[in-house]
């Protein structure tokens, strides 16, 4: 009797068997992210720490690695400053492509030197000694050249440089990476990027540069491209998400020597919420609290364009100031060295490598607009409320200015990190000439009071006289009249100090000269703080629209002095004639550089609940891994993470 096997299943004639060869070339391949990749297997030569890639290291080039890797994305454009590791970011997302998404590559640099510098320093290496890359290595020595780069895979990478463009037009492109586009000629950029047209539904493109000016390639990017992003670190103090920005760095008041700053202490960085110091490690935690953030960190900057959900373009803006290679102190010194020797190079410095911008173009101060800060007024105290100045006012100074038919007057208060209050200029017309004019200024003075919110009430504390115009010999007699009135005379010298010690003037009066250009310069900044707390300056609705034209009125300009040396001076802007209310604003301010009232001890007799914290108290230090915390690092020297 034959076995009847029917019971058992039988085979499907129609099913499908893979040979294991062909099932090897089928399998899904297990991609990790560009982040994923590095952290494991990238190993790094030229870099202030040789050895593995690590993350922590770099937490703000995580989201960009990885968004090079994402299946949607075509092309990557990365803006920042000279200490950003954009090399290493690029170098990464080859070697990323390499292992999962090989196909010929093409990597551009400036010029001949810097690219067989990159070959022989970065890419040679970083093959022989990641494992991943090392697997991929041929046996034939000649596939490793300055030229070209073949490796097992089929993968060939083809060096070229922007100037070279030969080698800049023939075979078709999967994988370009363009290091510092700026400087190409505009025809290296078209030539390289046409290559890639073959691969148009597969193709990565990465663009980086130092920013250079608005008009350059990088910066430009960002309008073409789908969306930009922008990174969000999180203060240790109080979890409040912000981008970093130049305006956050603070240093002592006083400081205008580069060299000041380490000697008289550093600079810090000031949360935009809480306003607690931040010193570079608070920093450091900020920036690596963010990648563990949605997006690691990048978020979409709304600039008004529709949002598009897979975005195959996407530029990012990486400020040095994220870095940790780059310390505040770096960043304040390369500001105040403009400020005294605005040179081009300086500039250039400040701008591009240190804050990752575009130069501005004429070399000049950010230009204010009288608009934007109309905008701002607002009433201190709500309706029906039986106060006029908010708890934070703590003093009130003020300054006259006296012109050939009137005495002009404001009076500003001040709260903690010269916070202000502007409380509407009062104009006493008639000449100077005449006592009435002097005595109803001197009423004002004497008697005007502010109720605070505390219910104490406010006065004047000090102010100061312009006697540099005609009426001299008035303005003097008048500061006589009472120990709160101090002579001044602006002096347009840079380099000046805010105010000085009193000189004898021709009238026995103590004479106090006001250095009315590095105020300027601080005034100028704080009027381009737009959220309340330090520095912010606040107007009512008494000011007119008059009033903040004088006060945007001027601009810094570069000129030479009379030895030929840089300067930079506050001038007249074209279009604008008055200027009272900034030279008001100036003395209000030199006034309280003079009384340097102690507002801690100030906000203590009010009763005013404000915190306090000048120096904020250190929170315990993170647990840092194989980190043995130095006691005392030496000045300008910090302790870093290590590698593992
Ligand atoms: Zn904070």
């Amino acid at each position: 009797m034959q076995d009847d096997f029917s019971w058992l299943p039988q085979p499907d004639p129609h099913q499908f068997r893979l040979y294991p060869g062909e099932r090897q070339v089928m399998r899904r391949k297990l991609t990790r992210s560009g982040s994923e990749w590095a952290q494991g297997e990238r190993v790094v030569h030229v870099s202030p720490l040789p050895g593995a890639w690590d993350n922590d290291t770099a937490p703000q080039l995580v989201g960009i690695m990885d968004a090079f890797t994402e299946e949607h994305v075509r092309e990557i454009f990365v803006a920042g400053g000279s200490q950003g590791g954009k090399t290493d970011l690029s170098h990464n997302c080859w070697g990323w492509s390499a292992v999962y998404a090989p196909g010929p590559a093409l990597i551009v640099m400036q010029d001949k030197i810097s690219g067989s510098e990159v070959v022989n320093d970065r890419l040679i290496p970083m093959i022989r000694d990641t494992p991943s890359l090392r697997k991929l290595r041929t046996k034939n020595p000649d596939d490793i050249s300055l030229s070209r780069v073949r490796l097992k895979n089929g993968m060939v990478t083809y060096l070229a440089w922007s100037n070279s463009e030969g080698r800049l037009a023939s075979k078709p492109i999967k994988i370009l990476i363009m290091s510092e586009v700026d400087l190409y000629p505009e025809q290296s950029v078209k030539k390289a990027r046409a290559r890639t047209r073959a691969f148009r539904f597969e193709r990565k493109i990465m663009e980086e540069c130092t920013t250079s000016t608005s008009k350059g390639r990088i910066w430009l990017a960002q309008f073409s491209a789908q969306e930009c992003r922008e990174f969000y670190a999180v203060c240790p103090h109080c979890g409040h998400e912000q981008t970093l920005k130049f305006g956050g760095i603070c240093w002592a008041d006083g400081i205008t020597d580069p060299s000041d700053l380490t000697e008289k202490g550093s600079a810090w960085y000031e949360c935009e919420s809480c306003q607690k110091r931040w010193d570079e490690e608070d920093r450091d935690d900020a920036v690596r609290e963010g990648r563990e953030r949605e997006n690691k960190g990048w978020r979409r900057r709304d600039d008004g364009k529709p949002q598009v959900l897979r975005p195959s373009s996407i530029w990012h803006h990486v400020p040095p100031l994220l870095s940790q290679f780059v310390t505040f102190n770096e960043i304040a010194a390369a500001y105040l060295t403009t400020l005294v020797e605005p040179t081009a190079a300086n500039l250039k410095y400040f701008y591009n490598d240190c804050l990752g911008l575009p130069t501005p173009e004429d070399s000049e101060g950010e230009i204010l607009q009288e608009q934007e800060i109309y905008d701002r007024r607002e009433s201190y105290a709500p309706d029906g409320a039986k106060w006029d100045l908010p708890m934070a006012a703590l003093v009130i100074t003020a300054f006259a200015d006296v012109q050939d038919d009137r005495l002009e007057c404001e009076a500003r208060a001040w709260g903690i990190g010269k916070e202000n209050w502007g409380l509407g200029k009062k104009v006493f017309h008639g000449s100077p000439a005449q006592q009435d004019v002097w005595d109803q200024l001197h009423d004002y003075l004497q008697d005007k009071e502010w109720r605070h919110e505390s219910g104490a009430r406010l006065r004047v504390a000090a102010t100061g006289i312009d006697t540099g115009g005609h009426h001299s010999q008035e303005a003097y007699a008048f500061s006589k009249k009472s120990s709160r009135y101090y002579a001044c005379k602006g002096a347009n010298v840079p380099g000046k100090p805010l105010i000085t010690r009193p000189v004898k003037s021709k009238a026995k009066v103590p004479l106090y000269m006001i250095g009315t250009e590095g105020a300027k310069d601080s005034i100028h900044g704080w009027l381009s703080v737009t959220k309340t707390g330090p520095r912010y300056c606040h107007f009512t609705m008494q000011h007119d629209f008059e009033y903040f034209k004088e006060l945007v009125s001027e601009h810094a300009v570069n000129k030479k002095d009379s030895k030929g040396r840089p300067v930079r001076v506050w001038e007249v802007r074209k279009g604008y004639k008055r200027n009272e209310a900034l030279d008001i604003f100036v003395g209000t301010y030199a006034i309280l550089e003079r009384l340097n009232p102690n507002m801690e001890k100030l906000a203590l007799k009010m009763n005013v609940p404000v915190t306090l914290e000048k120096k904020p108290a250190r929170k315990p230090a993170p647990e840092r891994k194989n980190e043995p915390r130095e006691e005392a690092p030496a000045a300008g020297m910090r302790s870093r993470p290590s590698w593992r």
